[in-house]
């Protein structure tokens, strides 16, 4: 039990509100953007600075409490809440600020990326994101980070120049190559074991209007679609991403009423170089078999990001998992044809992420995310809004997983994992785990931020 002179003093000392069980927006502040995820925090602390999360540390450390750090609340686990602990709650410290002379983006700790998106865009900038724009680009990050730019720029974390980091003692540092070398390479895919990350500087890239979209094609080309653009990615330059899905339209505009809830193959372009070539490039492509609907042209990059928004609001039902594959063979194929024809809701989806090109000049040992060497990142999304349907998007995903998990890398990507156990976060890094927790080691030893794919501090 917090005495109640123990919590007056916390309250006083936080220029952000302390909300607890008895306050009226106790319930909005602990909902998460899974909607499957009800958690019930003893007390969530709005940081509105540096100096309210070193408050917020030293307290959750000074009275034992299970503390989770809060960025865009997006992770579908739920690790941006906890039951009965304290929630360190970064969202009100979204600011941008854009340094357009060094290319530079430095974005507040609990900042989503439809902040970063539009600050960035002024300055005909962008900087390597996922493919929703309310996704927190504090989680994001420090798992990796990849979406429609990760072949041509990197993973997020190839993109980070350092962070400002609230440390599970109360000390402030700032890590980047040159400062705390080895606390800068693992907050890059090590997730939120190391301390309360305020801020991130980024690099940015001279991105403005992408050639970029949707392709759809009918569910019985599909294996002919699978088999072309395995070679066609491994191939491409690294200006073009494709992330291929299995889908259903939904039924409203913009999609054409004649292809509403059609269950469809589809592929997810973004074109980064000259405009006047992308024609062009999308020649042989539109060629190959021409797509039931084409909506690819000239986008600005935030319009892009945040394409999918309205369809994915926050509160739906979410299960998911994941691998990264290396190689996609015909059996595995096959596979995929069967339980991708079978998405059990509108809002379900499959999709292969391609992690070649840009992320793969990188070392699995430069940083902890050790599947360099795959080519993509592979997540099975159950998503429903309403909650009686759980358990069928759950069975569904599962079924899907196994079915295809025999012809995996072995570990998924971080960010696409619910609570799995120890295992598959041994799976996850690899090698790089035991490095992983002698890092834990040193700057977290008790495992205080432990609401996470948690790292265990070496013995
Ligand atoms: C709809 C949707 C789309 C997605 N699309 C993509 C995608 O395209 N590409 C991709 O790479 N991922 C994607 N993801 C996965 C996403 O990267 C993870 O869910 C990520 O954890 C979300 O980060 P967050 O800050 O919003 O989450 P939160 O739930 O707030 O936090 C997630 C984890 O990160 C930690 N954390 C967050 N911020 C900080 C911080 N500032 N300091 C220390 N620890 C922190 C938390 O403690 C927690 O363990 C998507 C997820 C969803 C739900």
């Amino acid at each position: 039990m917090l005495s109640e002179a123990t919590m007056a003093t916390f309250k006083t000392s936080l220029r952000g509100e302390v909300i607890g069980p008895g306050d009226r927006s106790y319930d909005e502040s602990r909902k998460v953007y899974n909607g499957m995820i009800d958690r019930r925090p003893r007390l969530i602390a709005r940081c509105v600075d540096v100096a309210d999360v070193i408050t917020s540390v030293n307290f959750g450390r000074e009275n034992t409490l299970r503390v989770a750090i809060r960025g865009g609340g997006h992770n579908a686990g739920g690790l941006g809440v906890c039951d009965d602990g304290l929630v360190i709650d970064l969202s009100p410290m979204r600011y941008v600020r854009v340094d357009p002379k060094k290319r530079t983006v430095l974005a507040g700790g609990g900042a989503l990326w439809g902040d970063v998106d539009h600050a960035a865009h002024a300055f005909d900038l962008a900087v390597p994101a996922g493919i929703i724009s309310t996704t927190g680009v504090g989680g994001l990050t420090l798992g990796g980070g990849l979406g429609h730019l990760t072949r041509q720029c990197g993973l997020t974390i190839d993109n980070l120049l350092a962070v400002d980091m609230v440390l599970a003692d109360g000390r402030f540092v700032t890590a980047s190559a040159k400062e705390y070398a080895d606390l800068f390479w693992a907050v890059r895919g090590g997730g939120g074991n190391f301390g309360v990350v305020t801020s991130f500087l980024f690099k940015a890239h001279p991105i403005h209007t992408n050639y970029a979209g949707p392709m759809f094609w009918p569910l019985e080309d599909a294996a002919e679609i699978m088999r072309w653009y395995r070679g066609l990615i491994t191939k491409a330059p690294n200006t073009l991403n494709g992330f291929f899905a299995f889908l259903t339209v939904p039924p409203g505009p913009p999609f054409p009423a004649h292809l509403h809830n059609r269950k469809m193959c589809g592929i997810v372009w973004c074109y980064t170089g000259p405009a006047k070539k992308a024609e062009q490039v999308f020649k042989p492509i539109r060629g190959f078999k021409t797509p039931a609907l084409d909506m690819v042209g000239p986008i600005p990059h935030p319009a892009l990001q945040s394409m999918f928004d309205a369809l994915y609001p926050p509160g739906l039902q979410w299960y998911w998992k994941a691998d990264f594959v290396r190689e996609l063979s015909d059996e595995a194929i096959a596979r995929h044809l069967e339980h991708g024809a079978k998405l059990p809701t509108m809002h379900s989806t499959m999709h292969l992420y391609p992690i070649n090109g840009a992320a793969s000049r990188v070392k699995n040992s430069a940083t902890p995310w050790c599947y360099r060497d795959a080519v993509w990142a592979q997540v099975m999304v159950g998503v429903d809004p309403d909650p009686a349907n759980k358990e069928k998007i759950s069975a569904w995903a599962k079924d899907y997983w196994t079915a295809l998990h025999p012809y995996s890398a072995g570990g998924a990507y971080v960010n696409f994992m619910m609570d799995e156990g120890e295992d598959r976060i041994r799976a996850t890094y690899g090698k790089n785990y035991d490095r992983l927790s002698k890092v834990k080691k040193r700057y977290d030893p008790t495992n205080l931020f432990r609401v996470n794919q948690n790292i265990k501090p070496a013995k």
